[in-house]
């Protein structure tokens, strides 16, 4: 297998993993968690193990300016910009309050704040956040590209980071923290669950666990049921550059039912799942993507599609709670 890429640390790592009995008792299940939103870097999240990587990378290429893109709540970007900020990098980052398709109008978000939460953390951190108006995801690219080319206009070097960090070495981070789990315990999972959206968690995860007894299971907060092939694309693009498996969309866990009204915009299923969680067990999730999720694990072990030794993976995202109505 080739070198393993270059890392910068961020993370505090391993992330505590527990059990948690008061929840288990409830749901019928054996139910863990894995602590990414206690990564002690920038309030937490999945996107600190990415940046281990994408950051050394962007340092290897001579970049001053990092560009990339999300929603106005994006996790990404604050880690991102916190990031930036610990190396003395530049971030810029193109935004939208929700990604919306055109035609079927937006969704009632007026009372959504549009400074609170992530956006104000971004603005501590000292992102360019550059806000555009709603649309589509592919429109954001748009401007993400834009915002780079603005500043290759000013001759500064640029490093483009896709949404959410889900490049390849975004997967392969996850692939690594496949390994980190593996080593924190003999007993292996039956189950895996976790938010999904921009793929890199999700890819990662299912090369590390491939061949194993050990389901990983993508609960979507993004209504794209062709995700699973963005999936298969990002783990092709893992597999020429380090080896292993070929994935493909069929081979991914991938559940669309609990993504609510929108992306971005929360469910009722997810708040009662963020109240009990809270309520059994004094852990805070977050509205958009791992109240979601574990939404899903209640519903699915509920109903027995899941069950035994069942992994929730918390991706973070709790500075989110206090942007929401
Ligand atoms: C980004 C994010 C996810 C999804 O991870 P992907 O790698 O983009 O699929 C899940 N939960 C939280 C809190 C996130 O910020």
């Amino acid at each position: 297998m080739p070198e393993s890429p270059p890392r910068v640390p961020l993370i505090q790592s391993p992330t505590p993993l527990h059990r948690l009995e008061r929840a288990s008792d409830s749901l019928g299940i054996e139910l863990w968690i894995k602590r990414d939103d206690l990564t002690g870097f920038a309030m937490g999240g999945n996107k600190g193990r990415k940046l281990e990587y994408l950051i050394a990378d962007a340092l290897q290429s001579g970049a001053e300016v990092l560009v990339s893109c999300g929603a106005a709540q994006s996790n990404f970007v604050r880690q991102l910009g916190a990031a930036c900020a610990c190396f003395d990098l530049k971030c810029a980052a193109a935004v939208m309050q929700l990604p919306y398709p055109k035609e079927t109008g937006e969704p009632d978000v007026a009372a959504m704040q549009a400074t609170n939460g992530n956006v104000l953390l971004d603005s501590l951190v000292g992102v360019d956040l550059r806000v555009s108006a709603n649309g589509t995801w592919e429109e954001l690219d748009t401007h993400a590209e834009t915002l780079a080319v603005e500043f290759e206009g000013k001759r500064r070097r640029v490093y483009r980071i896709p949404i959410g960090g889900s490049s390849w070495l975004g997967a392969h981070a996850f692939e690594q923290a496949g390994v980190e789990l593996l080593a924190q315990t003999a007993d292996p999972f039956d189950w895996i669950v976790f938010a999904s959206s921009s793929g890199s968690t999700q890819t990662g995860l299912a090369r590390a666990f491939h061949g194993s007894a050990t389901k990983v299971l993508g609960i979507a907060c993004d209504p794209e049921p062709e995700m699973t092939h963005d999936f298969e694309a990002l783990a092709e693009e893992v597999r020429a550059r380090r080896g292993g498996p070929t994935l493909r969309a069929p081979n991914f866990h991938f559940n669309l039912d609990f993504v609510g009204p929108a992306y971005g915009v929360p469910s009722e299923a997810g708040n009662q799942a963020i109240q009990f969680l809270a309520r059994t067990e004094g852990i805070f999730l977050d509205p958009i993507y791992s109240g979601k999720a574990f939404a899903g694990l209640m519903d699915l072990a509920e109903r027995r599609e899941i069950g035994g030794r069942v992994l929730f993976w918390h991706t973070g995202g709790t500075p989110a709670l206090f942007a929401m109505p």
